[in-house]
């Protein structure tokens, strides 16, 4: 795996692209841009991730029935050695009980074909087992879901 430095501006950016077509009828997508950061690591994965996470919040703001639009805040910022970015969307949540599960390979609560249930552990390996950071989410049903991704700026 290759890693070099990568601006996360331009990597988010480049991943809310890449979903406009099956985002645009659903949320808005707002990106609470701050000072560029730049970290160390594979563009290529960071950006799977990012697509990982981003593509879950649209599809769980479109499983649910209500008429309104929904909403997927992306955050970035950063502490002295680490950057962060928080992917939070207003749908339906995740249930409690499936917390604990939902990093676990190919555990999925969609119907066949809609999900694989890969997305979240190949993130959880990329971020975590590749890169040396952190992924974690936080939820409670019917008030949308939190995905927090710590990365380390220098290599690990
Ligand atoms: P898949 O999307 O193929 O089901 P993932 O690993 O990406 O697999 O996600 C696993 C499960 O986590 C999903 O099936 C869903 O139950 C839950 N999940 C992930 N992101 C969200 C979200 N933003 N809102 C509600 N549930 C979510
Ligand atoms: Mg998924």
């Amino acid at each position: 795996d290759e890693k070099g430095w990568v601006n996360l501006n331009d990597l988010i950016h480049q991943s809310m692209m890449m979903l406009q077509n099956e985002s645009k009828y659903v949320a808005d997508v707002i990106f609470r841009e701050q000072d560029d950061i730049e970290v160390f690591c594979n563009q290529g994965q960071i950006g799977q991730v990012l697509v990982n996470i981003l593509n879950n919040a649209v599809q769980a703001i479109r499983s649910q029935e209500k008429p309104e639009r929904g909403r997927i805040t992306i955050g970035l910022g950063r502490t002295e050695d680490k950057a962060n970015i928080i992917i939070s969307d207003n749908g339906p949540g995740i249930p409690k009980e499936y917390l604990s599960r939902i990093f676990d390979p190919f555990f999925t609560s969609k119907k066949v074909g809609d999900g694989t249930g890969l997305g979240l552990s190949i993130s959880y390996d990329i971020i975590v087992n590749k890169h040396g950071g952190m992924l974690a989410a936080h939820s409670e049903t019917g008030r949308g879901a939190i995905f927090d991704i710590l990365l380390p700026i220098h290599d690990h």
